[in-house]
């Protein structure tokens, strides 16, 4: 059965998403307007940067819509800023930035950016393993009782010799709530699609369901 799943095109890494899709058997299709919500099975929510996202879908109207939508159960994923359109809180959001929510989960903005703005790590997605690439990426926090974590990565470096960070060294960063999914990475530059064909799966089963 072929899905059509709407990519968030307002900003970000859309055809990259899209192409990563169509290798999945989905129909992918670039979503603008509240109007073509109605057209997805499912929807991305690409990386970029979530206070520009934010902003563009105020400018839209998009934002109470998405709200309506995902609370509906449309299924979801978001990566990178799009993980944190999805979080129901942020730590480090610039003044006043809104999210859609829909996780239970506290995601930190920027914060592999004081180790590192970017890097690329072999880690382990629900139990496959992947090249994943990192940019000014955010972790998680913590998580509510309902998420499931589907990744960690260990932290990159090592703490500073007589520095106090003797801390845990791994971070959540892959994610799952019910019909809503967010890695903090970019599973669509490394031509791999085991994340979209994840979320491609969730999409066909919801809709199944709803059938
Ligand atoms: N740092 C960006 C933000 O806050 C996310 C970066 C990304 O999506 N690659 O939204």
């Amino acid at each position: 059965m072929s899905v059509v799943i709407g990519v968030l095109a307002l900003q970000g890494d859309v055809r990259e998403h899209a192409n990563a899709l169509e290798q999945c058997g989905a129909t992918a299709i670039g979503v603008r307007r509240a109007e073509e919500l109605d057209r997805v099975d499912g929807l991305v929510i690409p990386g970029g940067e979530s206070t520009a996202m934010w902003k563009l879908m105020r400018a839209f109207d998009l934002l109470k819509p998405l709200r309506k939508r995902i609370e509906a159960g449309l299924p979801a994923y978001g990566s990178c800023a799009g993980m944190i359109m999805l979080a129901d809180r942020i730590v480090d959001g610039a003044a006043g930035q809104e999210t859609i929510g829909g996780i239970d989960m506290t995601v930190r903005r920027n914060a592999f950016g004081r180790q590192v703005d970017s890097y690329e790590s072999t880690i382990s997605f629900a139990g496959q393993s992947l090249e994943a690439v990192f940019i000014r990426a955010p972790w998680v926090e913590s998580v509510g009782d309902g998420v499931e974590v589907l990744g960690q990565v260990e932290l990159p470096g090592r703490p500073e010799e007589g520095s106090r960070d003797d801390g845990p060294r791994h971070r959540i960063v892959a994610v799952r709530q019910g019909r809503l999914m967010a890695t903090a990475y970019h599973p669509e530059l490394t031509g791999d699609p085991i994340v979209h064909r994840y979320f491609t799966e969730l999409v066909r089963q919801s809709r199944n369901n709803e059938e």
